[in-house]
């Protein structure tokens, strides 16, 4: 259904964004990644994803927080591929601090990389898709778009930007072929959520299992983690037929977290 297609899953050298490229390159997508990480490994993961799957693998080294840096990788995702059929802005970080301490420099890089970067993204990948009549456009958001932690002032506070970016561009792309999509996660254990559980275990004298588990039941109901392949799956579905009709909203993957 989707062989032939082509996607860029920014920050898809780990966690999430690595799970969703791992899910559409097995669909017969075409995928760039994107990401930091050291040349050699990423190299190796490219290689090993193309021969896996028999796809086209790219990567780009685009800095999320530079948007000239983004319009290159749209631009070179559109020479090498013919297009971008599929965007998925899932490049983010973290920093957890009370307001009065929190570091104005965390403050602008988690806005520029979680929040902008979406912006200037879907602003140069657009037109291709109207020109082609068909496109999808996935924000990892999290339940964090929803709802509000202490101590995370920027993180939420971009997270509920990216859902007001979705429904935006959800209203302007209805009707065209095109469907904006938020997905919110609640704790998916990655190397940005394993911090958080090294803070907490150090914080609170707790052994890293009790710190992982204490983390996870304290917002998430299921008391079960979200994993990556679960968020592959979901990006799946919002590319098939059965989504077309699913634009400007958001689909939670969080264990029961935002019901409360
Ligand atoms: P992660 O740290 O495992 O991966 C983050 C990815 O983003 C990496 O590939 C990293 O290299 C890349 N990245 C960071 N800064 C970048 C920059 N300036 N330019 C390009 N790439 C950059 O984190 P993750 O948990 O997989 O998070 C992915 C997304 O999912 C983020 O937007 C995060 O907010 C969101 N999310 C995570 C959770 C969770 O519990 N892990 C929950 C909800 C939402």
């Amino acid at each position: 259904m989707l062989k032939g297609k082509s996607a860029i899953v920014t920050g898809s050298t780990s966690g999430i964004g690595k799970g969703i490229a791992e899910a559409l390159a097995g669909s017969g997508v075409n995928v760039m990644l994107n990401g930091f990480g050291d040349a050699a490994e990423i190299e190796r993961q490219r290689a090993a994803l193309a021969s896996a799957t028999r796809v086209e693998v790219a990567y780009h080294p685009a800095d999320m927080s530079k948007p000239a840096d983004i319009r290159d990788m749209i631009a070179s995702a559109e020479k090498t591929f013919g297009g971008v059929d599929i965007l998925v802005n899932n490049a983010g970080i973290q920093h957890v601090a009370p307001i009065e301490q929190f570091p104005d420099d965390k403050w602008d890089a988690i806005i520029a990389i979680n929040l902008s970067s979406a912006f200037h993204a879907i602003k140069a990948a657009l037109p291709g898709m109207r020109a082609r009549k068909w496109g999808r456009i996935i924000n990892i958001a999290s339940a964090h778009g929803l709802v509000a932690s202490a101590e995370k002032s920027a993180y939420v506070s971009a997270k509920h930007g990216i859902m007001g970016l979705t429904k935006t561009v959800g209203l302007e792309t209805a009707g065209s072929g095109i469907t904006c999509v938020a997905i919110c996660p609640g704790w998916v254990l990655t190397p940005l959520v394993q911090k958080q559980i090294d803070a907490k275990a150090a914080a609170e004298d707790l052994s890293p299992e009790a710190a992982k588990m204490a983390l996870v039941g304290e917002k998430q109901p299921s008391k079960e983690f979200t994993t990556p392949e679960q968020i592959g799956q979901t990006v799946l579905f919002l590319c098939s037929p059965a989504a077309d009709q699913i634009t400007g909203s958001a689909i939670s993957l969080d264990g029961g977290w935002v019901s409360q």
